[in-house]
């Protein structure tokens, strides 16, 4: 009879000690799926999930990283690491957070996505790392990409994958791997493991992380969404490029930032000349595919950290940031004699039989000081380059 009853209570405290580690998992996963539902802003989503997966009062893991399928591209591309690099940097940090008491909120809060970029290696490598979705090489990111099942590598069968770029990065004897999905799509996959530590990961820890990684999928396609959303928003229909309001912001961010950086900014205004002879000669639409082909040459012709603008009508607006006069000068009268060699169609018809723009530049600071000042001055440069005969850039 005693021994039943020993049992019995055998049981019931193995219970009550179930039932307590899963308030605490499901408070956890709780502290986390809100915090994420605080943004919409990816980096900052992707930010709050690897802060969870390796968070002292989160899953815990000593490193963690992430990665993103972009279908568009047809590749799997790092997106964000979070972990220490040495046993120095986890003692360091780890430190810190316990001396400060800090929670998971503080954590996310406290450690802006701007700083941790800059600080840390293992981000970084990270980023670089990028494989195409269609390579038929056994790669961990595309074998979990395509089976979208999680997948445990342990001591016995790490080595088997030695030569993956994801192992040579992490160096890391065991490791576990998650993929994130919408809609039974795997959207994203997740590494962690306890590279510092070196404590073996449980059943728990793997499932723990395999309910994040649920509400992880679906927290990432809700941003993605959302951000297309507000993308399409600021992007003229006709041309693809960045409309009017959205031209006025960016002006401003790049004024405000070229002030914070001490860093010149030019902006340029472009005018097709005589475009209502041709617009009234050939009609409204043939005019519109004229202003798609060239918005097409603008975004082709400028630099990656050039911002292409619809400015209006047959107007358009290039905002150059960290570039003096000179240089933008140059990039200018490439742009217009570019523009004059592309045959475009129907030439014939214009008073100097091609189409050509006309160009005018401000530049910050000397130029003015703010967005407004700029824009006027590069449309009084712009009136210049009218009246000395078009198809010139004046600055
Ligand atoms: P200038 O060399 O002085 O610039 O002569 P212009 O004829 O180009 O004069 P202006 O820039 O004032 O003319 C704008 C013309 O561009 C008026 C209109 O026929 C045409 N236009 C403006 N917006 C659109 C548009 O969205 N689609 C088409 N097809 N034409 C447009
Ligand atoms: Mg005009
Ligand atoms: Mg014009």
């Amino acid at each position: 009879m005693s021994e039943e009853l020993s049992k019995i209570k055998y049981d019931l405290e193995r219970g009550m000690q179930e039932l307590e580690r899963t308030k605490v998992e499901l408070s956890i996963l709780y502290e986390i799926s809100n915090a994420m539902r605080t943004t919409l802003k990816l980096d900052e989503i992707l930010y709050i999930i690897l802060t969870g997966v390796t968070a002292h009062m989160g899953l815990g893991f000593n490193r963690a990283m992430l990665f993103l399928v972009n279908e568009k591209d047809g590749i799997i591309e790092g997106k964000m690491g979070i972990g220490p690099e040495s046993h120095e940097e986890a003692n360091r940090v780890w430190w810190s957070i316990e001396q400060q008491k800090m929670d998971m909120d503080d954590l996310i809060n406290t450690y802006t996505i701007s700083q941790h970029s800059q600080v840390s290696g293992f981000n970084r490598q990270v980023q670089h790392l990028k494989i195409s979705i269609h390579d038929k090489k056994d790669s961990l990111l595309n074998l979990v990409a395509t089976d979208g099942m999680p997948l445990h590598l342990t001591r016995e069968t790490i080595h088997n994958y030695a030569q993956d770029p994801v192992i040579q990065i992490l160096k890391t004897d065991e490791l576990v791997i998650v993929p994130l999905k919408a809609k039974d799509k795997v959207n994203g996959i997740i590494f962690a493991d306890n590279f510092i530590t070196r404590k073996p990961i449980t059943k728990d820890n793997q499932r723990m992380l395999i309910m994040l990684a649920n509400q992880a999928g679906l927290a990432i396609e809700n941003s993605q969404l959302y951000e297309k959303t507000a993308t399409r928003a600021n992007i003229d229909s006709l041309t693809d490029l960045w409309n009017h309001g959205y031209f006025q912001y960016l002006l401003s961010m790049q004024v405000e930032k070229s002030k914070a950086t001490s860093t010149p900014l030019t902006l340029v205004l472009l005018d097709i000349d005589d475009f209502k002879i041709y617009n009234d000669s050939l009609g409204h639409q043939t005019g519109d595919k004229i202003l798609k082909e060239l918005a097409l040459i603008l975004k082709n012709q400028s630099r990656k950290m050039d911002y292409v603008c619809r400015y209006g009508g047959e107007e358009f607006a290039i905002i150059l940031p960290k570039t003096d006069k000179k240089e933008a000068f140059l990039i200018a009268e490439r742009l217009r004699e570019n523009i004059e060699k592309h045959h475009l169609g129907h030439q014939e018809i214009l008073p100097n039989k091609l189409i050509t723009v006309s160009l005018g530049l401000s530049t910050f600071p000397e130029d003015g000081n703010t967005s407004t000042e700029l824009i006027s001055h590069s449309d009084k440069m712009l009136y210049e380059a009218k009246h000395a005969g078009k198809n010139k850039t004046c600055s």
